[in-house]
């Protein structure tokens, strides 16, 4: 009897125990759960704060042109900030809920490498940081099947914050080959990482956790995403650093290289659609219709377009779209909102489509959201254009079909 009674004192101690441990692992995810809602609140209430409270400012205010300008500047930096805040939000949702997916295709990393040095070459110049790239593998041997998009996002993450990190020195990238595998770094000569840092530094909620945060901004969530994307890409990520003299991020991919050296008619094409380019010289009347259901959008598009279209029209909802359509057959044009009440954007899209294949439709699509660029293309859009809208991104649709110039 009393063997039994020990045994029993045995196992209650043992399950009090394993049952204490649970709960203090649930309350350690609890309190970086709630750490990390505060610090997005916080990264998101700071530039919302730049942002109305600057505005506020060139309403009331009499200010000059000069601080006008300052101010607008402010305004546009804060939006973007958001914005950043809000894409990485995004992707770590998705990320946490599984719903993220490698959608391979062929990319060429030394092309991809070149767009992220181009991307961040101008901020590296006005921070006056030594700024390179390397590629080892020649444009032909470059071809890999991988997501371009996931690829691009862990080297213009680890480059973003290499930027943020370096007052000064330098910055480069770059990849070498490892058998089958590419191994790319991104060094700088920043401030560095504790070691004791390096393990965490890949979590998500963690920078959220840390006292003295050396980041001048940002809500920590860069590294998780890479880490996410790289292993989602069959890769590895991990870091060196020392604490003061600059850190050494690497992430590894599968390499199995496609043979495209041999046979030159398989060589990918640019993925863009085949450029329909208009005659300049055309008399007809140019013919654009903005399709969008909310009131600022529209008028920002249409400030934009403005100098060059003859005929500006535009439609709120779908069915809109559609009757503009029956009435102005001769539209060369269309801006698509996808999100719009009545008849959205793609369905109005694939009903052109049935009787008309000529209008170039280019669909207004969220920022970073791949599926609505697949979408749309799907439903017959020619182009894609992503909000917020930017000017040049506009202009660059009207140089590439139509040869017309905004400015
Ligand atoms: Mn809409």
């Amino acid at each position: 009897m009393e063997e039994i009674n020990r045994n029993l004192e045995e196992i209650v101690k043992e399950r009090t125990k394993d049952l204490l441990k649970a709960m203090e692992k649930a309350q350690e995810s609890d309190r970086l759960k709630t750490a990390f809602l505060a610090n997005m609140s916080h990264e998101i209430r700071t530039p919302m704060n730049g942002i109305l409270g600057f505005t506020q400012l060139l309403k009331f205010s009499e200010i000059d042109s000069k601080q006008q300008h300052e101010y607008l500047e402010i305004i546009e930096k804060s939006g973007a900030r958001m914005l950043n805040i809000i894409n990485d939000i995004v992707d770590i949702s998705k990320i946490e809920a599984g719903l993220i997916v490698a959608r391979t295709a062929p990319t060429n990393i030394n092309e991809q490498l070149r767009h992220v040095f181009s991307f961040f070459r101008p901020q590296a110049l006005e921070r006056n940081l030594d700024f390179s790239y390397s590629t080892t593998l020649s444009d032909i041997d470059a071809w890999v099947e991988t997501d371009s998009e996931k690829f691009f996002a862990i080297l213009s993450n680890l480059v973003k914050n290499a930027l943020k990190f370096s007052d000064k020195g330098s910055i480069e990238f770059g990849y070498i080959r490892k058998g089958d595998v590419l191994e790319f770094h991104v060094k700088d000569t920043g401030i560095g990482i504790p070691a004791e840092r390096q393990q965490a530094i890949f979590e998500r909620f963690i920078q959220a956790d840390i006292e003295d945060r050396r980041a001048a901004q940002g809500a920590g969530l860069g590294l998780s995403i890479a880490k996410a994307y790289a292993e989602l890409l069959g890769g590895n990520i991990w870091l060196k650093s020392e604490e003061g003299s600059g850190s050494v991020f690497y992430f590894t991919l599968p390499y199995k290289p496609l043979s495209y050296a041999n046979s030159s008619e398989n060589k990918p094409q640019n993925t863009t659609a085949i450029v329909k380019v208009k005659d300049k010289k055309n008399l007809k009347k140019f013919k654009v219709l903005i399709a969008e259901d909310d009131e600022v959008s529209e008028k920002l598009l249409k400030i934009i377009l403005a100098k060059c279209t003859d005929i500006l029209l535009t439609a709120g909802n779908g069915s809109q779209v559609l009757e503009t359509i029956n009435h102005h057959p001769d539209i060369d044009l269309i801006f698509m909102d996808i999100q719009m009440p009545e008849i959205n954007g793609l369905e109005a899209t694939r009903q052109i489509r049935k009787i008309n294949r000529d209008i170039i439709i280019v669909a207004q699509t969220a920022f970073g959201m791949l599926e609505d660029r697949e979408k749309a293309k799907a439903a017959g859009c020619n182009d894609y254009i992503s909000k917020p809208l930017k000017k040049e991104e506009v202009q660059a649709i009207l140089t590439k079909y139509f040869s017309k110039d905004c400015e």
